[in-house]
């Protein structure tokens, strides 16, 4: 039978994903892999909905069972399960060894590639690897959690947004299912695309520390570039969306997302609030920075209405609002 090499890709990958799944009921899986996601307290159900799975320790358990299944070393190279050895490109070995696999799924739920965790305190290895760029896996347009989450987020119209692959889980585990992960990387043009698809509006999760905050303030601004409705959400002292869910349970936790969403003025202000109360330079970084957010939105009647907000919250008058904005507008012309 003639497959071209998309469907190649797919096959294999959905035989590597069954394969790690299946590692995870083996001896070594239920010791090792297994037990880590009890412990985060992944139940089965959870793990069968994501498709988790466990990786065995070794150079090619992956690679020759493939092999023996009939898939050539070329396709689990161009689908990014192997890698050359450095210096003998002829020979290859297993991208993911003794690792737990998160697997990514695209739109209509095929695999398309993995997210593994390591199990150790190792700081000499990466906490995660995952799979490279493919011709089935553009990284830029996937985000981690969208096929177990569109109709979640089409029903309740908002798409919640973390960092990373457990938040999701985690979120799904505490009943809200309408949740996706930038899987630790900028947002990007086309990912935002595919959330307007089922819905305009985003409430921002990220991790509580200075990287995750960065990265939202970032998010934040690119997300009302692309037309979205932002809210965001503070997670006190470096908590993430999975850390806090577990600390203080699926109650209180859903409570603190309604109670604690803030539209992204209030959040950034909220953000510099203590700085800018005492120094009067922060005060008009701050300033400078929700205008900045403000001229990303391309509505102008949102605008106005953001513009308004903003002048109450800052106390400044609209009017210097208007011309720093104009001053902005002109330049990105
Ligand atoms: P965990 O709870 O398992 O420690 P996390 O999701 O909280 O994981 P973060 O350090 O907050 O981990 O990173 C967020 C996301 O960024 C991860 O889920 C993963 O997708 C990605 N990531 C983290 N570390 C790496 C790495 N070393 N290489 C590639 N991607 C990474
Ligand atoms: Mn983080
Ligand atoms: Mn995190
Ligand atoms: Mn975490």
């Amino acid at each position: 039978q003639a497959y071209n090499e998309r469907e190649s890709l797919y096959i294999v990958l959905n035989y590597a994903k069954d394969f790690f799944v299946k590692n995870l009921q083996t001896e070594e899986g239920r010791a090792i892999g297994l037990s880590y996601f009890k412990e985060r307290g992944f139940n089965q159900a959870i793990i069968d909905k994501f498709d988790l799975g466990y990786t065995l320790d070794g150079w090619d358990h992956l690679l020759k069972a493939a092999k023996a299944a009939g898939h050539s070393e070329d396709i689990l190279l161009k689908a990014g399960l192997v890698l050359q050895k450095e210096g003998d490109p002829s020979r290859i070995y297993d991208r993911f060894r003794g690792r737990v696999t998160f697997t990514i799924h695209n739109l209509g739920g095929k695999p398309i590639g993995f997210g593994a965790r390591i199990l150790t305190q190792d700081k000499k290895q990466p906490k995660y690897i995952n799979s490279p760029e493919t011709e089935v896996y553009h990284k830029s347009d996937v985000l981690y959690g969208m096929f177990q989450a569109k109709k979640s987020i089409r029903e309740k119209d908002n798409c919640y947004l973390v960092e990373g692959y457990t938040d999701v889980i985690s979120m799904h585990l505490a009943g809200i299912e309408n949740v996706v992960a930038s899987s630790g990387t900028s947002l990007t043009e086309n990912q935002i695309k595919v959330i307007k698809r089922f819905t305009d509006n985003v409430t921002v999760l990220f991790d509580g520390d200075a990287a995750g905050i960065k990265a939202s303030l970032r998010g934040i601004d690119m997300l009302l570039e692309g037309g979205l409705n932002v809210k965001a959400v503070v997670f006190p002292n470096g908590d993430d969306p999975d850390s806090y869910s577990r600390k203080v349970g699926s109650q209180v936790f859903s409570d603190y997302l309604s109670d604690s969403a803030q539209d992204f003025i209030a959040f950034k202000i909220s953000l510099f609030a203590e700085e800018a109360a005492t120094d009067p330079v922060k005060r008009a970084e701050l300033i400078r920075s929700v205008i900045l957010s403000l001229s990303k939105i391309p509505d102008s009647i949102i605008r106005s209405v953001y513009i308004r907000q903003s002048s109450k919250l800052l106390e400044i008058d609209e009017e210097i609002i208007h011309i720093e904005l104009n001053k902005i507008l002109l330049k990105v012309q």
